[in-house]
């Protein structure tokens, strides 16, 4: 793999030209006004597999939008690496917050990235990032150095909810069967600390309607003989946590696995100052869970959150009323190991249970998804690792993310293989919101890092 850099060298003018010219189709998944566009990149993807050497590359019809799948397999006795990416974006809403068109691509040079940054919607999610490995695997093929087996998936609706590929991935098991998934849709905490997501929270979210009696009722009449659905409802959210701010559902932490000491450390090395995170929110004192870091409480722990709470008269001026009902939504982050569907009814059961008597309590479950660890003593983390080591000259960090990325335990549950999350974009590049843009520096570095994961991986397999 020693040639990378010079083939990057050579071609780096063209890596970024074709990344630029994907950068100007809308593929706004979101908005079926752009429909014909997302079908244009699924189409324009295609043709950068078959370019790169890819074999078999077809447009698969799913229920919306096409999944783009391309293979090479050398031989069977060869370990199988996933590539997972899309290509479709977010809107890029509000507009006129954008510095340039987001679909007129600009390279721009900032701070944070000197060698510059192109600025598009899509340059680091995701379009920009599942480019990396395009042109990774378009080196190994024509080098001749493709060292295991790879294919390629990529989709068009992660940013409406993957709902098409919840479908395809349980239909073609055996198509997608690989030894390792690999996916680039995270970022990294600076181009001088590298680091890896091993890990990513699981969510349930409920809602909960509190009654009491059946009509809203005259608050100087009734109010002290009649239970208030607003003071029960507050009182019993209260309650969810103690006075250490664990959370006192009973079972709740059963399946919390508890992180060894080492991996503790090295989660400790990534950079944090507890002062500049204050002073950012504005605020005197964090808040958390006891025994716990800030970074472990919003990556290792579990959470619950009231996410809305109403009821009552909210109207100008006053109004003396006892509701009649209350409600509030409530989310709960969830680590590896809790089963989420488990931990609805653990809270439903006991929600139910702490109420008086004086009220009716209804809870509804919305949505959730399991949490995701990749163990850092995996061959999959262990060869990212090396090659991380091996183009940053630096150990990557294992890091946690607070948030979700459902597909990853969808892959886990459906295909039972492990997912490395080798992310190569910033915090900064703006993912989501006006500006979006990616380091060329980022961009090259993560061409250049793939081969070797692709390397190590066969070796630590063999
Ligand atoms: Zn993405």
């Amino acid at each position: 793999m020693e040639s990378i850099k010079s083939y990057i060298a050579q071609h780096k003018g063209r890596f970024v030209n074709e990344l630029i010219e994907l950068l100007k189709i809308p593929s706004i998944s979101a908005d079926s006004a752009y429909e014909k566009d997302v079908i244009t990149t699924s189409e324009a993807i295609k043709n950068a597999l078959e370019q790169a050497g890819c074999d078999n590359v077809e447009i698969c019809e799913t229920p919306r939008y096409p999944i783009v799948y391309g293979e090479k397999i050398i031989s069977k006795k060869l370990p199988t690496i996933l590539v997972y990416g899309h290509y479709d974006v977010q809107p890029p809403d509000p507009l006129d917050l954008w510095d340039s068109p987001p679909f007129e691509p600009i390279i721009k040079s900032t701070e944070k990235h000197p060698d510059g940054a192109i600025y598009a919607r899509g340059a680091c999610d995701d379009k920009g990032q599942l480019y990396m490995h395009v042109k990774a695997l378009e080196y190994m093929t024509s080098e001749g150095n493709l060292p295991c087996n790879v294919k390629f998936m990529i989709e068009g609706e992660e940013e409406v909810g993957s709902e098409s590929l919840a479908w395809f991935v349980p239909r073609n098991k055996k198509k997608l069967a690989n030894d390792v998934i690999l996916i680039s849709d995270t970022g990294m905490i600076a181009n001088d600390i590298p680091s890896i997501t091993t890990g990513l929270r699981g969510l349930s979210y409920v809602e909960v309607e509190v009654t009491g009696p059946n009509r809203d009722l005259h608050s100087g009449l009734y109010g002290g003989a009649v239970a208030n659905p607003i003071n029960v409802l507050t009182k019993m959210i209260a309650s969810l946590h103690d006075e250490n701010n664990h959370i006192t559902i009973p079972g709740f932490y059963d399946e919390v696995e508890e992180l060894s000491t080492e991996e503790r450390g090295e989660m400790g090395k990534a950079p944090f100052s507890l002062e500049a995170y204050k002073k950012a929110l504005d605020i005197d004192e964090v808040y958390g869970e006891k025994g716990y870091t800030t970074n472990e409480r919003n990556s290792i722990r579990p959470t619950l959150d009231v996410n809305g709470i109403w009821g009552g008269y909210t109207g100008e001026g006053a109004k003396t009323v006892i509701a009649s009902k209350a409600f509030a939504k409530i989310s709960m982050r969830l680590v590896p190991n809790q089963d989420w569907e488990e931990i609805t009814k653990l809270f439903q059961k006991h929600f139910e249970g702490i109420a008086p008597k004086s009220v009716r309590v209804k809870v509804t479950p919305h949505h959730g998804g399991q949490g995701y660890v990749t163990p850092i003593d995996s061959i999959g983390y262990q060869a990212a690792s090396k090659a991380y080591e091996q183009t940053f000259g630096k150990v990557p960090i294992p890091q946690r993310s607070g948030g979700s990325i459902p597909i990853v335990s969808l892959f886990e549950k459906e295909l039972k293989s492990k997912t490395i999350l080798m992310g190569f974009g910033l915090d900064s590049d703006a993912i989501h919101s006006p500006n979006e843009h990616f380091g060329i520096w980022n961009y090259l570095k993560g061409i250049e890092t793939i081969p070797w994961f692709y390397k190590y991986f066969t070796e630590m397999n063999s």
